[in-house]
């Protein structure tokens, strides 16, 4: 029987495994006669080498950027003893999503989630500097973490068994809990159009309060009513508060928070469709659990404390299957896979031999400059075919052209892509260092660093 593909459109599976960011897993391993997805189980994707470019890229923007809003950095373990999980109660009401498993006769856990480590930090902080110890304590993360989704729901980058979430805890008190929400939520807004360039307006994003319903807080709602009224009033004010300023609306959904606290997700609408993108949920089950009341209590004299889970972009992996998807493959400079390609176009007559040394040198130049570039010897016939090629698959941002004109003259012909278009101006070969400040720019100013990591990536052209 003929399946046909009703849709045509590329999805983001299509487009990351054009880029080299994701190894297909229905593609067969060379020689070995089984897929990779084989191999790798459902729901594992396994991230090729532009992937791998990505991945390194986005954390180090993310870092940086959380350390410069007063986040502390973590990085904790894949596995750890089950006990932890116990305590945090996921073993009680996750254990059908975990990965569990016994060793020398102990039971471990692959995480699920990063908040048991982070406050396990903490306590640890807490304990050793006593009153010393700021707060707000806000802790971040690129977590990866393993759930255990029904097989049947997993789908590409867009639901995925592991993950990387961008994950922070913040432990605040009662006080401070409004202009944290507030916060959290600039940087929301920052990281969606200053690193990514989407588009953030009263039409594009809304925000949605789940909470409790009140007769069922104690049995459905974990706590009791004080504690709900109290983190339900902090996210309703912030909401007004944002909605005063940014003009973004809210919804309320009564009833649909999560057991252990209320929360805010964040929906945005991208190219036709709505994703919901960060959240931000307050949580009583945790701190009652790791005994954070009582210690705070003992450290700080009586005030109240919140525990706030929040994630901005939700987990890589599915904001970038999201971002490709709606963007059809074109990424930020910043965290293209590919970034620069440069090619030497041939008239097949004397001027070739410096062509090529002029393109081969700045493709080198670039690599030295901390840039991931390709390198391509093409000629004036072959050359709308090449790029063609080049544009729908790997997209980089940058395409240098050096042909004899250039060489003449002493310059390049850059075509940069921004704004959805791109535009192709005359470049002096030494500038060449700068050409990419423009398109750097914003991920400068909100996160002070512009990831370098180098690679030379002519095979992929
Ligand atoms: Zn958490």
């Amino acid at each position: 029987m003929l399946v046909f593909k009703l849709n045509q459109e590329k999805d983001h599976m299509d487009y990351a495994y054009d880029m080299d960011i994701i190894v297909r897993p229905e593609a067969e391993v060379p020689g070995l006669n089984r897929e990779f997805g084989y191999y790798m189980g459902i729901g594992i994707p396994l991230f090729s080498i532009g992937g791998g470019y990505l991945r390194s890229s986005i954390y180090q923007i993310l870092i940086n950027f959380h350390a410069r809003r007063g986040y502390y950095i973590a990085e904790t373990p894949i596995i750890s003893s089950s006990s932890l999980f116990e305590l945090s109660g996921h073993l009680g009401f996750y254990k059908q999503n975990m990965y569990l498993f016994q060793v020398e006769n102990r039971g471990y856990a692959i995480k699920p989630m990063n908040c048991p480590f982070h406050l396990m930090i903490f306590l640890n902080e807490l304990g050793k500097y006593r009153s010393r110890l700021p707060l707000p304590f806000k802790i971040f993360e690129l977590g990866r973490v393993h759930r255990l989704e029904p097989s049947g729901s997993v789908y590409g980058l867009l639901r995925a068994r592991s993950f990387t979430q961008d994950d922070a805890h913040i432990i605040t008190p009662g006080e401070n809990a409004v202009d944290v929400v507030k916060e959290v939520f600039d940087e929301m807004l920052t990281l969606y159009s200053k690193v990514f360039g989407l588009e953030v307006s009263s039409g594009s994003v809304r925000l949605r309060l789940s909470f409790s319903e009140r007769d069922k807080i104690g049995e459905e709602f974990m706590g009791d009513n004080k504690e709900w009224e109290m983190a339900e009033g902090f996210l309703e004010r912030a909401a007004n508060e944002i909605k005063e300023r940014y003009g973004i609306s809210y919804t309320k959904a009564v009833g649909e928070a999560a057991f252990y606290g209320p929360k805010i997700d964040v929906l945005m609408k991208i190219g036709e469709k709505e994703w919901q993108l960060g959240t931000i949920q307050f949580d009583f089950n945790l701190a009652r659990k790791f005994k954070i009341y009582d210690l705070i209590r003992e450290v700080f004299g009586g005030i109240d404390v919140y525990i706030i889970h929040r994630a901005l972009l939700g987990s890589i992996e599915r904001f970038l299957g999201v971002y490709l998807e709606s963007f059809r493959g074109r990424l930020p400079f910043s965290i293209a896979p590919l970034q620069f390609a440069v090619l030497a176009i041939k008239a097949g007559d004397e001027s070739d031999k410096k062509v090529e040394d002029v393109a081969k040198h700045l493709h080198e130049e670039l690599i030295n400059l901390g840039f991931r570039s390709a390198y391509r010897e093409t000629s004036r016939t072959s050359i709308s075919g090449d790029v063609r090629l080049i544009e729908s698959r790997v997209k980089p941002p940058v395409i240098i052209y050096v042909g004899k004109r250039e060489v003449e003259k002493g310059k390049l012909t850059a075509s940069i892509y921004k704004g959805g278009k791109r535009v192709q101006k005359l470049y002096d070969p030494k500038d060449v260092e700068a050409l990419p400040e423009e398109l750097e720019k914003e991920v400068l100013e909100v996160s002070g660093t512009v990831p370098r990591i180098p690679g030379d990536l002519s095979h992929l052209i």
